[in-house]
């Protein structure tokens, strides 16, 4: 998209929103590309389209669902989103992968590797948008998922995988988030960090068939004793182990009637809308420290003194609080313009 003028940014955007609304599914596609353009001619549409579709986004179920590679995420997508359309759901399928940036591609959301969903037409994938730090990774799909739910989608489904933050970053942006294992593939109990269990809301055992039931039923065991010694993320729900099969489509429905046991449970408590609250709320505090620290380095002082105090903090001659004092100290003196 070339340079616009304002007036056309507005325009194109309240084009694209009406679209959208309506359930327009190449509008979607087009309302995504736009907030993930790193175009800054982009920006002011962008914003406008995320702004009039707002009120209509939030009415979904935001599923999160990590897993090292492997474990058959793909194969449970398929799965899963197959059972919701059948049963008249909307389904859209997110994913977040900060590595695909470094590899140059990503198999998460992988169209090939969903063949019937990615035909589905009630069904809606979006593979990693490519580049970026995970901060912008994340930002671009939180606001894909405003997209798809103005659009219409109820259930959507963000994909990460299990390398460094991103399960963390996944995790506080969705409602519920559900970690996906498999038996005897190096992810024994050993294998997987305490950290990433205490996030889960949700455990499930995929590949619970033929010689690999017995080794899962045994996991089940062990992960439900070690959850028993964490503390569940909320007051309402014990997190639960399941197994199932994506590659004999069993167990599936369990996870779903679980995921709706979750729902009503927070929602009765208030619970559920807290949360979203509080990750909107923090998605704000985001952006105002990162919009703060691009806004400081354009002052040419700061710009200048900011790597000799990394440098001085680094070598321990000054502590990181008084470089801090010395380069907010500078920005008293010199706001940028
Ligand atoms: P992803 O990398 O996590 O997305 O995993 P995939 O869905 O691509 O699956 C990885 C491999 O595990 C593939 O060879 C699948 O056929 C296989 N697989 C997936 N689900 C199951 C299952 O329920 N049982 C068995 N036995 N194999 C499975």
């Amino acid at each position: 998209m070339s340079a616009r003028r304002p007036a056309d940014s507005a325009a194109h955007a309240k084009a694209l929103a009406d679209r959208l609304l309506a359930g327009d599914r190449r509008a979607l596609a087009r309302a995504i590309t736009l907030v993930e353009s790193q175009h800054p001619q982009d920006q002011a549409a962008a914003e406008a389209l995320l702004q009039q579709i707002l009120p209509a986004s939030g009415r979904s179920i935001r599923i999160g669902i990590s897993g090292t590679p492997g474990v058959g995420k793909s194969s449970f997508i398929e799965r899963f989103g197959g059972l919701l359309t059948a049963r008249g759901h909307k389904v859209a399928v997110l994913a977040v992968d900060p590595s695909s940036s470094l590899s140059g591609g990503s198999i998460l959301g992988d169209k090939t590797r969903m063949e019937k969903l990615a035909r589905d037409p009630n069904a809606f994938i979006r593979p990693t948008p490519s580049g970026g730090s995970l901060g912008g990774v994340a930002r671009r799909t939180r606001e894909a998922m405003l997209l798809v739910e103005a659009a219409g989608f109820d259930v959507v489904l963000v994909e990460t995988v299990g390398v460094g933050q991103s399960e963390t970053t996944v995790a506080g942006m969705v409602d519920i988030f559900l970690l996906l294992l498999a038996p005897g593939g190096g992810d024994d109990l050993q294998g997987i960090k305490r950290g990433i269990m205490e996030l889960a809301d949700l455990v499930v055992i995929n590949k619970a068939d033929g010689d690999l039931l017995k080794p899962a039923r045994l996991a089940q065991a062990d992960y439900r004793a070690a959850l028993q010694l964490m503390r569940p993320r909320h007051a309402e729900w014990k997190p639960r182990v399941l197994l199932a099969s994506a590659m004999l489509n069993e167990g599936i429905d369990a996870v779903w009637q679980a995921i709706e046991s979750y729902r009503a449970a927070l929602e009765k408590s208030g619970a559920f809308q807290a949360q979203r609250r509080a990750q909107a709320e923090g998605w704000l505090m985001h952006e105002l420290q990162d919009g703060l620290l691009n806004w400081l380095r354009q002052d040419p002082e700061i710009a200048e003194a900011l790597p000799r105090l990394q440098q001085a903090v680094g070598a321990g001659r000054i502590t990181p609080t008084a470089a801090a004092g010395k380069l907010l100290g500078l920005l008293r003196r010199s706001p940028p313009a």
